[in-house]
């Protein structure tokens, strides 16, 4: 392996790879926001999109952050945020994972991914995947010791037109192993007139996905994924609707 001082992204990411919020709250639950962030380096030159095709969902994933910080100040709980893009290195992948530093998303090219040397690669997990992953851990790890509970769950959020498709689902519950709480939280939203189902859009891979399979079911904790479409996360009355649908059951 190269040193990381051959990067020639060496010293471009001076912002923190994330912000956590309410650190010692007592509350059992941990909101993780791996997509929170458009956010890459002026340097970068946006890896080479245009500006509309990054300012969207491949970038990041829109109204997610909006939605998990209003989860936390709703319950008090802890929030760890990604400030940096997805398109840098996904931090809901683990890093041997062919889509962690993706060359490819859904139809748009990564011109500044396609050909990274090893030294570069290596950079972004250093500064961008193992501090995110690292104060993850701690923070499961401290409240294990201390005998709490813990529940993980992601926040995100989907496109509603995919590879052209439209998409009626409006949120989905993804799940691995705790089942059960993700039918607590399929039920609880299907007092409202909402579709929503578990394992849709996607589904957990426990070997391409990193938060659920890694910090969830491994450990044998609850641990769930949460995906709302993004045209319903666009102003601050639709976030806050989907923060008062979703804090009572999580
Ligand atoms: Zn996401």
């Amino acid at each position: 392996m190269h040193a990381c001082t051959e990067s020639y992204e060496l010293g471009l990411f001076t912002e923190p790879a994330f912000t956590l919020s309410r650190e010692t709250s007592e509350h059992p639950l941990i909101l993780v926001c791996e997509h929170a962030s458009r956010f890459i380096p002026a340097a970068l030159n946006g890896l080479g999109l245009d500006h509309e095709a990054a300012r969207e969902h491949i970038a990041w994933d829109i109204g997610a952050l909006a939605l998990a910080q209003g989860l936390s100040n709703a319950l008090g709980a802890t929030l760890l945020a990604a400030n940096y893009s997805r398109l840098l290195i996904d931090l809901n992948r683990p890093l041997h994972a062919p889509d962690s530093i993706a060359t490819q998303s859904e139809i748009y090219p990564i011109p500044g991914n396609q050909v990274l040397d090893e030294a570069t690669r290596e950079y972004r997990r250093r500064c961008l995947f193992t501090p995110f992953h690292s104060q993850l851990q701690t923070l499961i790890d401290e409240r294990l010791a201390q005998g709490r509970p813990v529940r993980v769950v992601g926040i995100h959020s989907f496109t509603p037109v995919y590879h052209g498709q439209p998409r009626a689902l409006e949120a989905g519950v993804l799940v691995g192993e705790a089942k059960d709480y993700a039918q607590r939280l399929i039920d609880g939203l299907s007092q409202h007139p909402l579709k929503v189902a578990v394992n849709e859009p996607y589904k957990i891979n426990p070997l391409g996905d990193m938060t659920v399979p890694v910090h969830g079911d491994a450990r044998g904790l609850e641990a769930v994924l949460i995906e709302v479409r993004n045209d319903l996360l666009r102003t601050p009355e639709n976030v806050s609707r989907w923060t008062d649908y979703l804090a009572p059951l999580l």
